[in-house]
């Protein structure tokens, strides 16, 4: 991405497809419309409030958690609450130390930078933007070899709000910047009908409540994907009833795309097999299991799971990830008991 996409990209930038439309559309705009992350919402009302009294930029916020809990959304909720623009750029995007010099000259006074996947971004470029993010202040380097000498130059005062799935992958100086640091918790069942009969009425779709319940159920606690349930199953009410979700229309509908009563699809069933079929219900390392699964180690990591040990279907212990006793009941599975030379020779 060059800098002059990075620069002039916002989050309302036109759509380049059905799924970011969807996002758009859907995305809530004030504290108001944001459903659920109670705490946070508090936390950072607060810190709004308090800035704005102050007549000052809103201290830096990091959040984190699983994708498509609402970092992106909060991120733009804050700069609208703060009648703030907001940049977006994210860490890969970013590839040398001189890219973001650009961004940061770039920027005007209360200005929120985005970073999503901030824990992506280079070492180098990492040291630039905490130094600018303590005291507003950016050093370069003019010219090269024995000529070169360094400048200093006053940033406007702005607000960097960075997304992470793990803070743990953050460098210490980094996060130490951080004056805000939050984590988004999965939404209850409750929370993401919810959130679902808030984009149907967006949408114009009709969906009864029974329908609504039954979305809420196989949503993986996760808005983004309650909010493609409900694309899915409205295009499956077009197609083979008169447009309107009742029960019999979602049941069927979920039940084509195999998503399981507490949305589980394939790939999630795989993965609990694949420990349960070659390791007895593990421990496993989360490197073998990638290997044996042909995910990425980060997939497995920051999608599947978080869901499935919040489900307490997955156990991370000190030797690997462990199926528990309520997953295999789930899938209809007995656990073969071994003893423990048995379950040394798996390992
Ligand atoms: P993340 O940045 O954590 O991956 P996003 O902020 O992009 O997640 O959220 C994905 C989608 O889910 C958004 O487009 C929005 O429509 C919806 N969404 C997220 N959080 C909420 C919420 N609290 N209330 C209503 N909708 C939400």
């Amino acid at each position: 991405m060059s800098i002059d996409r990075i620069v002039n990209t916002t989050i309302d930038e036109t759509p380049q497809n059905d799924e970011q439309l969807l996002e758009v559309t859907l995305r809530p705009k004030r504290f108001a419309e944001y459903i659920g992350q109670e705490r946070l919402k508090a936390n950072l009302q607060l810190a709004i409030e308090a800035a704005r009294r102050r007549g000052e930029p809103v201290d830096h916020v990091l959040l984190y958690g699983p994708p498509g809990l609402g970092k992106t959304t909060m991120a733009t909720v804050i700069a609208n609450e703060m009648g703030a623009n907001i940049r977006v750029t994210a860490g890969p995007a970013i590839e040398r130390a001189g890219d973001l010099a650009s961004i940061l000259t770039n920027l005007q006074d209360g200005d929120i930078l985005f970073i999503d996947e901030i824990h992506r971004l280079r070492r180098t470029v990492e040291e630039v933007l905490y130094a600018a993010m303590e005291d507003f202040k950016l050093d370069i380097v003019i010219g090269k070899g024995p000529g070169a000498r360094s400048v200093r130059l006053d940033l406007p005062k702005f607000t960097v709000i960075g997304a992470t799935t793990r803070t743990g992958a953050l460098a210490a100086p980094l996060r130490d910047r951080f004056g805000i640091m939050h984590r988004l918790e999965f939404y209850t069942p409750s929370e993401i009908e919810q959130i679902i009969c808030r984009a149907a009425s967006i949408l114009s779709v009709q969906i009864d409540r029974t329908a609504a319940a039954s979305l809420a159920t196989r949503a993986r606690l996760t808005p983004r994907i309650a909010n493609r349930l409900l694309k899915r199953v409205r295009d499956y009410a077009d197609v083979n009833g008169d447009g309107i979700i009742d029960h019999p229309i979602a049941h069927s509908a979920l039940n084509l795309l195999e998503i399981d009563e507490l949305g589980l699809d394939p790939a999630d069933r795989s993965l609990l097999e694949a420990i349960i079929e070659n390791y007895n219900g593990g421990p496993v390392g989360v490197e073998t299991l990638a290997a044996l699964t042909g995910d990425e180690r980060s997939t497995i990591e920051d999608f599947y799971e978080p869901y499935l040990m919040q489900i307490g279907f997955l156990e991370r212990t000190p030797r690997g990830r462990k199926v528990t006793h309520k997953a295999y009941k789930h899938l209809k599975r007995t656990p073969i008991q071994m003893d423990d030379a048995a379950q040394k020779t798996l390992l």
